[in-house]
């Protein structure tokens, strides 16, 4: 391949061999004139060997490795990568006359990494974590459509937020394939409405699925607290698992807003709901003990970087205290981590300790992680983000 080389320094080629596709700044020892930000490159070992091709980027992680040994990366090696993809989640029935919301590509999950794939019916939400991914954009859209079953009509590319700042490369959400289509998408048969052009990610939480579908057997008869609410996802899972009441609360109005008319959407107007855009430790403070006896904490990632991770498990430890303050006895509390930057390990010790300072008794009945549309590549520990308890509070 005609790719300019970055050369590796001495035994760096190491964690390489063995398949974790990044490599770090400090494990180089030149690089070729001319590579900029994005290109594609190969990388060498000392010893001349041809270790693989990838993305180029300027900070901590120099390279993200796309294919080992010597393969052209073009939008024939996209279509190959997004096929394989596609065939996971086809043998994990997410596409289903009830379901057709589902992620396709999970970074480094699916050999990809810099690149997120959400699907809503029949558009693609596109989003580029380097500025690599950014320059295929095109290519990548393009091999989206040639996906078989039709699956893909519109491309819509998300990148605004989740590109390096300091790149520049002014990334502009849009269309780059097709237009608006209908933006309500079905979840285990639930609708939703999914703001792809101005929502959080891609518009919606779809890796939260498989737990919603796990509290909807909890909830008969209970009085739900659906706290970080978002879009209302836990909220609608509730509701058709029988619910006496639900009440979402998120800090931001037009989360509530979206929760509202996606409980609309599904319910009508059901008195069992009430919505609440408020911040959590003020809402949480002015609880009553027994208003509620199912809890979930959903909150936005409290440590992006290694660096907040001490504030961060003091955050999860506060949080997870005034629950275990508020709950009724028998209560079941549904709560969530998705810092990729804090443990499993460390996340259960801040709920530990939050318990231990109620005093209530606490008892773990499931131990929940991300779905299996959100594969772990297992050379790649890093992809593993999402954990979550269930808690019986006695
Ligand atoms: N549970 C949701 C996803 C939650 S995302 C789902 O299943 O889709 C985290 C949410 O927390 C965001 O909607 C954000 O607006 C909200 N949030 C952030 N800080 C908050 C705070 N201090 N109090 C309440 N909500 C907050």
């Amino acid at each position: 391949m005609e790719y300019k080389k970055i050369i590796l320094r001495k035994g760096k080629e190491e964690s390489l061999l063995r398949f974790h596709p990044w490599v770090f700044s400090g494990a180089i020892a030149s690089i070729d004139e001319g590579v900029e930000e994005g290109d594609l490159v190969s990388v060498i070992a000392h010893d001349g060997r041809h270790i693989g091709n990838g993305h180029f980027q300027i900070g901590s992680i120099a390279v993200r490795i796309l294919a080992w040994g010597d393969k052209e990366i073009d939008e024939d090696f996209y279509f190959d990568r997004l096929l394989a993809a596609y065939s996971v989640r086809k043998s994990l029935h997410l596409l289903r006359d009830d379901n057709n919301a589902f992620r396709l590509v999970h970074g480094e999950g699916d050999f990809l990494p810099g690149l997120v794939v959400d699907i809503y019916g029949s558009t693609a939400v596109l989003q580029a974590h380097s500025p690599g991914m950014h320059f295929a954009r095109q290519a990548i859209a393009n091999a989206l459509t040639r996906l078989p079953d039709g699956l893909v009509k519109n491309v819509y590319y998300k990148s605004e937020t989740t590109l390096p700042y300091k790149a520049q490369l002014d990334a502009e959400n849009g269309y780059i394939i097709g237009a608006y289509d209908t933006n309500v998408a079905t979840e285990n048969g639930l609708r939703f409405h999914v703001d792809w052009l101005k929502g959080q990610k891609t518009g919606f939480f779809v890796d939260q699925r498989e737990n919603r579908a796990l509290l909807e057997r909890f909830a008969r008869g209970r009085k739900v607290l659906n706290m970080f609410c978002y879009t209302g996802g836990f909220s609608f899972y509730a509701m058709r698992g029988g619910a006496e009441l639900v009440h979402s609360v998120d800090s931001s109005e037009k989360a509530i807003q979206l929760t509202v008319s996606n409980v609309e959407l599904n319910f009508g107007d059901d008195p069992r709901h009430k919505a609440f855009a408020e911040d959590a430790f003020k809402y949480l403070a002015h609880t009553g003990n027994n208003d509620y006896d199912l809890i979930i904490l959903d909150p936005p990632a409290f440590a992006k970087h290694k660096s907040a991770l001490k504030n961060a498990l003091i955050g999860y430890r506060k949080l997870n205290a005034r629950a275990f303050e508020k709950i009724a006895p028998g209560g079941i509390l549904f709560t969530f981590s998705c810092s990729q930057a804090v443990s499993k390990e460390q996340f259960r010790l801040a709920v530990f300790s939050a318990a231990a300072q109620s005093r209530r008794k606490v008892r773990i009945l499931h131990q929940l992680t991300q779905p299996a549309d959100h594969p772990i590549n297992i050379y790649h520990p890093e992809g593993e983000y999402l954990k979550g308890l269930v808690l019986y509070v006695e």
